[in-house]
């Protein structure tokens, strides 16, 4: 019996350009809109918060940006990442399907995230900021911009959910190692973070409220400029080098995916496999499918409203359109802080809306059980967020047994659960149960959409 086959690029094969999908959308995106005049925003308007060169990739339609050399010398550490043919997991499944995945743990901070948090630590740093503030759920995002900040010598302040601030404190150690403050959210700090605790002294806090928090600090001073590690189009842009090293190793193994399968939280890592995939697609007429998956307690795309809405809870950010629960919602606390946003990346949304995605969703408990079955045919332990991805995937494949079918299937792993064990042990021991939403606090925080568009 075969084991798993890992599929590896030489290091002259990590790619010199991300892929831009705004040159390629059939229609393009709706306009970011100013929160105060409800006008499309311009770039001048975006100077407070993001560097310019951000700002630029943010608005750009070119359909290649080239990936700055430092930038490009930081991800030769752990890119091209590798991509593995999953036959142990295939033959646990007996099933015809071929599995394969894109490995994104192997990054020092154990998922995708560094992908973009290098590439704003370079523009930021190229332009004179000296501190980068942000919003962090799980901690991976934080973990991965306090690396970034300390290889490109920024201060980095994160503002940390209170929910995964509890849970997970290695995550804060792994932040602090690097230098980055980390503040647990909602905080005393901001007056956005103040009037949260007033309202809700006893509040896990949410990424919308932790963003107000750190927008709100950077737009205080000169030389601070703000990352976000998602949603937003430079940040999807900065997360195809996955998808585009995938297309590579995928001709290596001599197939092609029928269906490509990633998690959405904010959209990135998922953007990052399939808009390479999706480029071909649309480009030469080919029939991949694309599945995003969410958690049930946090449905953006499969129950939320497609509206002009605020990225944050203390409306400081511009208003975009997207798939959004209203910036009001807080998501219960399941397990996958990653995926615990209220609204959906722009471009996601976009391609959701145009039938060119299909967004699904799964419980908790189904994930927990598909990660462990992975896990124990592939050795690698997934992030509870990656484990949505996983559970998509079995399930695919188990249809194709089921129908006699071969099919290929590809998903994004995107990062490692070593820093979730706390989640694992809940799990064993029975302490893990399915959340539901509350859909009247969804109705309430979507009756508050702004009027605009
Ligand atoms: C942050 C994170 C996510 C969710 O963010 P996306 O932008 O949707 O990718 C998912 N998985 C992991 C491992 C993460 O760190």
């Amino acid at each position: 019996m075969s084991d798993s086959v890992k599929y590896l690029l030489d290091e002259e094969h990590l790619p010199r350009h991300w892929y831009n999908i705004n040159a390629d959308l059939p229609e393009p995106l709706a306009p970011v809109l100013h929160p105060g005049s409800k006008q499309p925003i311009t770039p001048d308007d975006l100077a407070p918060i993001f560097p310019r060169a951000v700002i630029e990739q943010e608005m750009s339609t070119e359909r290649e940006i080239e990936i700055p050399g430092p930038v490009r010398e930081v991800y030769r550490q752990w890119r091209p990442a590798p991509l593995f043919r999953a036959r142990r997991l295939e033959r646990a499944l007996d099933t015809p399907a071929r599995i394969y995945y894109k490995y994104e743990g192997v990054s020092p901070a154990g998922s995708h995230k560094p992908n973009t948090a290098i590439a704003q630590a370079f523009y930021n740093q190229q332009e004179g900021v000296k501190r980068i503030t942000t919003e962090t759920g799980a901690g991976q995002w934080g973990s991965s911009l306090a690396l970034a900040g300390s290889l490109f010598g920024l201060e980095i302040v994160v503002f940390m959910v209170r929910v995964s601030f509890d849970h997970k404190p290695y995550r804060r150690a792994f932040m602090e190692t690097f230098g980055a403050e980390c503040i647990a959210s909602p905080s005393p700090r901001t007056a956005a973070g103040r009037a949260i605790l007033e309202a809700h002294p006893d509040s896990t806090g949410s990424l919308g409220i932790a963003i107000s928090e750190a927008v709100e600090l950077a737009v205080q001073r000169d030389d601070t400029r703000y990352a976000l590690g998602s949603v937003l189009n430079h940040v999807l842009l900065h997360q195809t080098v996955t998808g585009l090293e995938a297309l590579e190793q995928m001709a290596m193994a001599d197939d092609y995916p029928d269906l490509v399968i990633g998690c959405t939280g904010g959209g990135s890592n998922f953007a990052g496999i399939a808009f390479p995939f999706l480029h071909r697609k649309l480009r030469d007429g080919l029939a991949t499918q694309f599945i995003a998956v969410e958690p049930s307690a946090c449905p953006t795309l499969t129950k939320g409203a497609f509206a002009y809405d605020y990225g944050d809870t203390a409306h400081l950010t511009p208003l975009v359109k997207m798939y959004t629960l209203g910036s009001g919602f807080v998501p219960p606390g399941f397990h996958a802080g990653g995926l615990r946003y209220h609204g959906m990346a722009p471009q996601v949304s976009h391609l959701a809306k145009l039938g060119l995605i299909a967004p699904r969703s799964y419980n908790q408990l189904e994930c927990f059980a598909a990660g462990i079955q992975f896990a124990k045919a592939e050795g690698i332990l997934p992030a509870p967020e990656a484990n949505h991805a996983v559970r998509a995937a079995i399930d695919e494949a188990e249809k194709c047994r089921l129908a006699g079918e071969s099919k290929t299937i590809l998903f994004n792993l995107c990062g490692h659960g070593n820093f979730d064990m706390q989640a694992y042990i809940d799990y064993t021991e029975g302490k893990l149960r399915d959340l539901t939403y509350d859909e009247s606090e969804v109705a309430m925080a979507l009756a508050g959409l702004p009027s605009a568009g």
